[in-house]
């Protein structure tokens, strides 16, 4: 089949989420791992997936034969897929690629999911989103080739289905060559020096095998998505992700003829350069320009977060820009009126011409806003979830070619659902405005650090390095099981209570058999850290089927923070109070940070995010309170996510710094001279937040540290962090149970690092994910090895 040229659609998508209405993705690759099934059949039912998704984004307005519809499918992850793609394998799992053959099925979710004592590919998060993808492992050896042709099926498949019946051209989605090698780690073996990127090469021979396979199946566009190049945390300076930028783009584009030539002698589909997540201009340099020097055809432009130059940009005039006004990221419904003049605006940039996008891959937000019977009428009518953008894309191409009139009434109906969310009741709260704006520096200021260690040792009587964990003791089936049938109102609330505590006093008994000093109450209620919160906060809602793909097949809800924010009653007391009830031990109150909470919702844009984590926050800071009332002397607030909101550009670092460790601190301020406050942190490396952590201003700060033998401890006190801290002695991640020679080394290593007094020991983090037979059998050994480094200090 020969490849013609098309323009590109002027209405298109970045990418649609690809787990399934119904989550189908996730039960069929579960289904498959657990060997229920065959990984025929799992390919069938992912094939009869695309399908139905591509003909479902052509009935929602998308152009079924201008390349509109993404081919944005994934098995697992998009980045494991150009792995497969490259046949680029670590060492260690080589002899699960045939020669000359790609990856099987099933190699491939080995990569993911890791064999034995073969450890997976390494998880990391996805820019500044909550979806994770694999790091790939590159060498000087790795091999680097166009091995598998699995994009190039999927494209024909929709081209020319098997069934006769609607055949969609798609636009193949690919990770772009650069970010590619600027996600990876240099291999284990890699030498001194070297650098994923120092592959470009290889990797650009190989994409541009794959663009000749994809338009010798009649491809006519490619997306190849580089959101490397509008973040600066990757640790490669912008001359040099501009110069392999330009590098890959001219092998790709210029050296490959492209679909526009007339003599149908095309190498090559037409490429479209995307640049989701971010701004592509920075202090260090200006991305957008630089992709426009290529010889791309098209480049998409996030316009939720980033902006443009006023004035035309060169190179532009050939290409078009695909203008992402519809938010990717978030489920508010568009201003559509308000975008429209964006779009319009973009006239002085000088683009050949201009098409509607998202700003980024729908794959973060859920599939449809009608499928949430639960939802308050109100509420939905402000939301726009997957299907919802895809039409907000396709009026807004409509009214930017036919002009206002032609799109007059969903403009209209956009305008009226801004306007109905302005002056809803509960959007704004006057009490809770009334109280931020009180708020003077002395609320997030406590007695200085020696008077509070003094009056809480005076109250709590600890030994030497005393021994904690993290919160969450294992959710066992039984607990999920009385939970699940409780909220499907099956179970009365007293037979839920009754069992709750049953849980929470035998795990407090658990604790003093096992001699732990500081005990926490096992947090068998919560469903999620941040859900259970929410979901007794006034200012946020729930869904049913809200379903987001975080990594692989595993799937979070996220949910809707619409309002202002506050505590109609307390949240966790009952429950502490209760475990603290059954010993003479200090039991320590669990609650979620506010940096943590905004970070696994969907935030509201009307207020500045510093604003909403304060009402947050002081929810939380009248939760110590009552918990100090109910006579709890220390308090954890967790905040696993404050590393992971740091914006993408390092500029805007100590703007986001200053208001997140804010929040922390008024959440935290309000608690008396003797209630020791606790944080945990669930990470071992804190890069650009190390300063922070001193200033949330903790008494002890506990973070994960078994398996970087506690590096963290010299290098928290070289930064000057002198009050508590708990390096994690031992991995939660794996069953494996550490011996008591293992922490005690571990123990007497921190010890040696900070002032022996400061040291607590706990696990690496929360115990939810383990069963209770290595618990029992870690905790003992934790104790114990504790026992005897303190017999020795
Ligand atoms: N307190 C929580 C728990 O123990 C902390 C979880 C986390 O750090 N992500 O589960
Ligand atoms: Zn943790």
């Amino acid at each position: 089949m020969a490849v013609e040229f098309t323009h590109l659609s002027p209405a298109t998508i970045l990418g649609y989420p690809r787990i399934g209405r119904r989550r189908e993705l996730k039960r069929a690759v579960e289904a498959s791992w657990a060997g229920r099934t065959t990984t025929d059949e799992l390919e069938t039912t992912a094939g009869e997936l695309r399908l139905a998704t591509a003909r479902h984004l052509v009935d929602l307005g998308l152009d079924a034969g201008t390349a509109a519809v993404p081919g944005s499918f994934s098995y697992y992850d998009q980045v494991l897929d150009a792995v497969a793609l490259l046949g680029a394998v670590p060492e260690r799992f080589r002899d699960l690629v045939p020669t000359d053959g790609p990856l099987s099925l099933d190699g491939y979710f080995t990569l993911a999911r890791g064999e034995g004592d073969k450890p997976p590919l390494e998880m990391t998060k996805w820019f500044d989103t909550n979806y994770h993808y694999l790091v790939p492992e590159i060498g000087p050896g790795t091999p680097i080739g166009f091995v598998d042709d699995r994009v190039v099926r999927q494209f024909s498949e929709l081209a020319q289905p098997s069934d006769g019946g609607q055949a969609v051209v798609t636009r193949p989605v690919l990770v772009g060559p650069v970010t590619f090698l600027l996600l990876s780690k240099a291999a284990d073996d890699a030498p001194d020096g070297f650098r994923p990127l120092d592959r470009l090469d290889d990797v650009v021979a190989a994409y541009a095998d794959l663009l000749r396979a994809l338009a010798a199946a009649g491809a006519p566009w490619v997306q190849l998505d580089e959101p490397a190049l509008v973040t600066d945390l990757l640790d490669v300076p912008f001359d040099e992700v501009a110069d392999a930028v330009r590098r890959a783009y001219a092998r790709l584009a210029t050296d490959l003829s492209p679909a526009s030539r007339a003599d149908g002698l095309a190498e090559r589909p037409a490429i479209l350069v995307t640049a989701p997540y971010g701004d592509l201009r920075s202090e260090a340099g200006d991305g957008l320009a630089l992709l426009a020097g290529t010889d791309v055809e098209a480049i998409a432009v996030d316009l939720v977060r980033g902006t443009v130059p006023a004035g035309p940009v060169t190179g532009l005039e050939t290409k078009t820009l695909v203008a992402g006004v519809i938010d990717g990221h978030n489920i508010w419904r568009a201003d559509l009126d308000a975008r429209l003049a964006t779009l319009e605006g973009l006239a002085t940039l000088g683009a050949g011409a201009v098409a509607v996008g998202t700003s980024t891959s729908l794959l973060h937000v859920p599939h449809d806003v009608a499928e949430e019977p639960r939802l308050d009428a109100g509420l939905k009518s402000w939301l726009a979830f997957a299907d919802q953008k895809v039409a907000e894309v396709v009026t807004l191409a409509t009214g930017l070619a036919d002009g206002r009139t032609a799109v007059a009434d969903a403009l209209a109906e956009s305008t009226a659902a801004v306007r109905s969310r302005a002056q809803a009741t509960g959007v704004v709260v006057p009490a809770v405005r009334d109280r931020t704006a009180a708020l003077t520096p002395d609320d997030v200021e406590r007695a200085p650090y020696a008077e509070r260690a003094a009056a809480q040792q005076a109250r709590l009587n600890l030994p030497p390095l005393p021994t904690t964990t993290i919160g969450s003791f294992p959710q066992t089936a039984e607990i999920r099981t009385t939970r699940a049938a409780w909220v499907r109102g099956e179970l009365s609330d007293a037979d839920y209570t009754a069992a709750m505590r049953a849980e929470i006093a035998s795990t407090v008994a658990l604790q003093e058999e096992l001699g732990l000093d500081v005990l926490v109450h096992g947090e068998p209620e919560r469903n999620d850290m941040v859900q259970y919160f929410a979901e007794q906060l006034d200012g946020f809602a729930t869904t049913v089927h809200g379903w987001v793909q975080s990594y692989g097949s595993r799937c979070v809800r996220p949910p809707i923070l619409w309002g202002d924010v506050s505590r109609p009653a307390p949240l966790t007391v009952e429950w502490t109070a209760y475990a603290a009830s059954l010993t003479d031990k200090p039991v320590k109150g669990m609650l979620t940070g506010p940096v943590t909470i905004l970070a696994w919702s969907f935030v509201r844009y009307d207020l500045p995010l510093g604003d909403t984590a304060d009402q947050v926050a002081l929810a939380l800071r009248d939760e110590v309170t009552d918990l100090e009332e109910a006579g709890i002397g220390v308090v954890q607030v967790d905040e696993p996510a404050l590393r992971e909101l740091l914006p993408l550009r390092r500029a805007d670092h100590p703007g986001y710094l200053d208001w997140s460790v804010r929040s922390f601190r008024l959440s935290t301020a309000g608690a008396d001279t003797a209630t020791q406050v606790h944080t945990h942190l669930c990470y071992s490396e804190f890069g650009q937040v190390i300063g922070a952590i001193d200033g949330l201003d903790a008494d002890v700060t506990s973070v994960e540290a078994a398996r970087s033998r506690m590096e963290i401890v010299p290098e928290l006190a070289d930064a000057g962090y002198a009050r508590g801290i708990g390096p994690g002695v031992y991995d939660i991640h794996s069953p494996r149970v550490p011996s008591v020679e293992e922490v005690t080394e571990l123990v007497t290593l921190a010890a040696k690092s900070i002032d022996p007094r400061l040291v607590w020991v706990n696990p690496d983090c929360g115990l939810k994910t383990r069963a209770y037979a290595e618990t029992k059998e870690s905790l003992r050994n934790l104790v114990t090895a504790t026992r005897s480094v303190r017999a020795a200090l």
